[in-house]
């Protein structure tokens, strides 16, 4: 009996993580309702045209001087309120803040999941 039925056992462990993992009917209705709200996350108050929600900042402003040119920024998007054209990402207010030494998020250590996957493909190979 020994290494055959540890083999089997971790089969069973495998099989029921997966199961554990896989959605339900209503996990599915969410995230499907939360797509549908990330992709129309922004809307242009003029035209209404919708953008991603991971749509950044230099977009919208892009679409407001395609399609409003002359029209304030935050006439369109509520995001773009203090919108700075020549700092479109905030990537040069972030970049100051981190050189003043504030808002600087400490990296949390990925380790553990890392052996954890060492561990599971090690198991995997050995069919
Ligand atoms: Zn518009």
């Amino acid at each position: 009996m020994g290494k055959g039925s540890n083999v089997q056992k971790a089969q069973q462990a495998r099989e029921r993580n997966q199961k554990k993992l896989g959605k339900t009917e209503e996990e599915r209705k969410a995230s499907a309702a939360k797509a549908k709200l990330d992709a129309s996350a922004y809307m242009c108050k003029i035209c209404r045209q919708t953008f991603m929600v991971n749509a950044k900042a230099s977009l919208l402003y892009l679409h407001v001087t395609a399609k409003h040119e002359g029209t304030a920024p935050d006439a369109c998007f509520d995001s773009l309120v203090g919108f700075d054209p020549n700092d479109p990402d905030g990537e040069k207010a972030a970049a100051a803040a981190k050189a003043a030494g504030g808002a600087v998020k400490p990296k949390k250590a990925s380790k553990k999941n890392d052996d954890l996957d060492a561990l599971l493909s090690a198991g995997l190979k050995k069919k």
